[in-house]
């Protein structure tokens, strides 16, 4: 088939590779002219397992890059995977969704046939409604239903394993209302996923589609939250929340994902899409009180996990090496991460930051510039009179006579990465 992508960040440029990989001609659109002379020349401007093998297997041939959201008008399908950042109360910000919807809405104007568009960005289902169907519609001067369908296709990939995701999900959801267009054009481009993987599609609304997503993240943010509190009391009673975590998750109804406590989730998708779903819930009336008490929590983390590496030391006027800077490992996304917390509430006690992450240092130091920023682990934790676990990147686990220069050797790990050993004082944040 023939489609079009419209934004190539994380999502976009992972679908757009893996559309190519399954054998369909895609068109990337971006703003950003770099990101695009990149795809073009086969590079990417993130790091991503195996997306660059994709990209550059395909960039020139099956996929195309371009700044012109006219090019998707030479396709039969256009995804619109663009950000839908929160704003500063949680509430959802539709303004790049909704400008890109109008883009295409323009682009599909003088279009004979029907058109597809398919909203891969997160977002909720009344904004779809209100906003983002009608700017299309507005721009397009036609009719949805009519001569173009809007469909809700959700993205449950996760980063640091994005391509492994999209190429085997665990379920792609098709909202549509019941178009049969929209469910053969997404029917037959899916095709090859579904087949290999025997992988099951709900088909269902575009309202249920758009909901599915955000109770998805919630849900999990939930059980993250949940065993980080349960880790918290562990703690206090000197139990070792990892052993108990191991014998709950053999009970089927809780599985032993998700189940590793520490200092809490971040990324570009919990953390906003749990303020989403607590706004909106708000501006409906309702309270969405174990929402909120998940991002409570999550909040919470961070601060005791300095809270006990005070209990060793005072921070203000130290040297504290923060380990882990990426909201997870196999990623220099740093959106949401906890470090950021961390970097802050170090800041503010009077510490001085070696803040050291294999790949996530930079984006770093654009919020943080104060802060020093190593070439290594053991040079961030030289002379340090403490250091921090935020991101459990596996060379943690191999550092050894490191911790030897450091002024004292206390280790607070929020990820269980590091061995308990001889000569450190260590202490897990929830064993
Ligand atoms: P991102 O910020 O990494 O990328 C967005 C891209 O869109 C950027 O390259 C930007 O230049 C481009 N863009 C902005 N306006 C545009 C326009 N008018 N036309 C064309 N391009 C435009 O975003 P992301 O992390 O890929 O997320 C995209 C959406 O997918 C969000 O709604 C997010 O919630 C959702 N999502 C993200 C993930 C994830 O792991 N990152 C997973 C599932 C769903």
């Amino acid at each position: 088939m023939n489609v079009s992508v419209v934004g190539t960040g994380y999502v976009g440029t992972t679908l757009s590779a893996c559309l190519a990989e399954l054998g369909h001609t895609v068109t990337a659109i971006d703003i950003d002219e770099e990101t695009v002379e990149r795809l073009n020349e086969g590079e990417i401007s993130i790091h991503e397992p195996g997306l660059d093998g994709l990209v550059s297997a395909h960039a020139g041939d099956r996929l195309q890059a371009t700044t012109e959201h006219a090019a998707s008008a030479e396709t039969d399908v256009t995804f619109l995977a663009v950000g839908t950042p929160a704003r500063e109360d949680g509430s959802i910000d539709a303004s790049i969704l909704r400008s890109a919807a109008e883009d295409i809405g323009r682009a599909i104007a003088d279009k004979d046939e029907y058109h597809l568009v398919v909203i891969k960005s997160t977002v909720l289902p009344d904004v779809i409604e209100t906003e983002i169907i009608p700017a299309i519609e507005a721009a397009a001067g036609k009719t949805d239903g009519e001569e173009f369908g809007v469909a809700v296709n959700p993205e449950f990939l996760r980063e640091g394993s994005a391509v492994e995701d999209f190429m085997a999900p665990d379920k792609i959801v098709l909202g549509t209302d019941g178009d049969e267009r929209a469910i053969d054009l997404l029917a037959e481009l899916y095709q090859p996923l579904v087949s290999d993987w025997d992988v099951p599609v709900v088909e269902t609304g575009r309202r249920e589609a758009a909901m599915i997503k955000y109770a998805n993240n919630a849900f999990l943010a939930a059980k993250i939250s949940l065993i980080n509190d349960i880790g918290n009391i562990c703690k206090e009673f000197g139990v070792d929340a990892y052993e108990v975590a191991d014998a709950i998750g053999l009970d089927s109804r809780i599985s032993e994902e998700f189940l590793r406590s520490g200092v809490g989730w971040g990324g570009s998708c919990f953390p906003k899409d749990t303020a989403a779903l607590a706004a909106a819930a708000k501006s409906a009336g309702y309270d969405a009180r174990m929402v909120e008490a998940t991002i409570e929590l999550n909040d919470h983390q961070p601060r005791r996990l300095i809270e006990l590496l005070e209990k060793h030391t005072s921070v203000d006027g130290k040297r504290i090496a923060v380990l882990g800077l990426a909201f997870k490992p196999g990623t220099d996304d740093i959106r949401g991460s906890r470090a950021t917390v961390v970097i802050e509430e170090l800041l503010e006690r009077g510490a001085t930051v070696a803040a050291y992450d294999p790949r996530a240092a930079d984006a770093m130091a654009d919020e943080f510039p104060d802060a020093e920023y190593t070439e290594s682990a053991a040079e961030a934790l030289e002379g340090s009179h403490g250091a921090v676990v935020v991101t459990d990147w596996e060379e943690f686990a191999e550092l050894d006579s490191a911790f030897d220069s450091m002024v004292d050797p206390i280790v607070v790990d929020g990820r269980r990465i590091i061995s308990r050993r001889d000569g450190i004082t260590y202490e897990g944040l929830t064993w």
